[in-house]
């Protein structure tokens, strides 16, 4: 018998039937016996042993009462409620998947934001849309995903002021309107820096990313460095393997430049 509960299971968790003759197992406190819920020890035992005889006990809302306690005069009797009837299908929720409208917005991501992963921004974008009412368009199918492009994602840790996503809608908004409801909704440590509205026909911003200036922020004990010969040699690398042992490297994403504007 484990402590707090009458245990009938042999250790390979078979039925032990003879554990149910020794009275003696069933005298430990159950977990809820400071809890008066009407039904009794006895019946319980019985209950188990029913149990382990595989036994059906009829259910006493439609036929024979087992005399469990519950219906004494203390808690009343037992009351059976007509489930409320089905409502009628009127078919599964399907988000609008037009596409009038294309905004391209630069942003940032700095302070804390950097510990943000990329998958997780893009919920956040997702949620920016639902809060500040913007009729985003979604893709079609069995799991319809909102419009959202990211041009590129951002490794985790990094800052960035050069960020560009863009958003499709549904429905046609003022630029303006838009701006403001996205600078309303943003994080403080992601600001926008500009929205312009591009041709729905265009390139995405995932195919017009050309290239990304990067900053890195480096704290050595090492005795002074030839920089300059370091980055020639970097810049020649085709592969470049490295390992980082502490955090003293930080790295900044300063922009993202895309070679077709529109
Ligand atoms: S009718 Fe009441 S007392 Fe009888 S088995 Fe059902 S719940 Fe227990």
């Amino acid at each position: 018998m484990d402590s707090g509960e009458w245990n009938v299971f042999h250790a390979d968790g078979t039925a032990n039937h003879d554990a149910t003759t020794d009275e003696s197992r069933y005298t430990t406190p159950l977990p809820w016996d400071h809890i008066n819920t009407g039904i009794d020890r006895t019946w319980l035992l019985d209950d188990l042993k029913r149990a382990l005889e595989a036994a059906t006990v009829p259910d006493c809302a439609y036929e024979g009462c087992s005399h469990c306690g519950i219906c004494s005069p203390d808690f009343g009797h037992n009351i059976v409620v007509p489930p409320p009837p089905v409502p009628e299908f009127k078919g599964h929720f399907m988000p609008k998947t037009d596409r009038v409208q294309r905004f391209r917005v630069w942003f940032g991501k700095t302070g804390d934001m950097a510990l943000t992963g990329h998958l997780d921004l893009v919920r956040l974008f997702d949620r920016i849309m639902r809060r500040a009412s913007i009729p985003v368009s979604f893709t079609g199918g069995f799991h319809p995903n909102p419009r959202i492009a990211p041009a590129n994602a951002l490794p985790l840790g990094y800052t960035s002021s050069g960020e560009i996503v863009e958003f499709e809608l549904a429905k046609p908004m003022e630029i303006a309107t838009f701006e403001a409801r996205l600078k309303e909704h943003f994080p403080p440590e992601m600001p926008v820096y500009r929205v312009e509205e591009v041709p729905l026909q265009s390139p995405s911003v995932t195919q017009c990313l050309s290239e990304a200036v990067y900053e890195l922020t480096i704290a050595t004990d090492l005795e002074p460095i030839d920089w300059s010969g370091w980055c020639d040699r970097i810049l020649t690398e085709t592969e470049i393997m490295g390992q980082r042992t502490n955090k003293k490297v930080r790295f900044v994403r300063l922009i993202c430049a895309i070679d077709c504007l529109s």
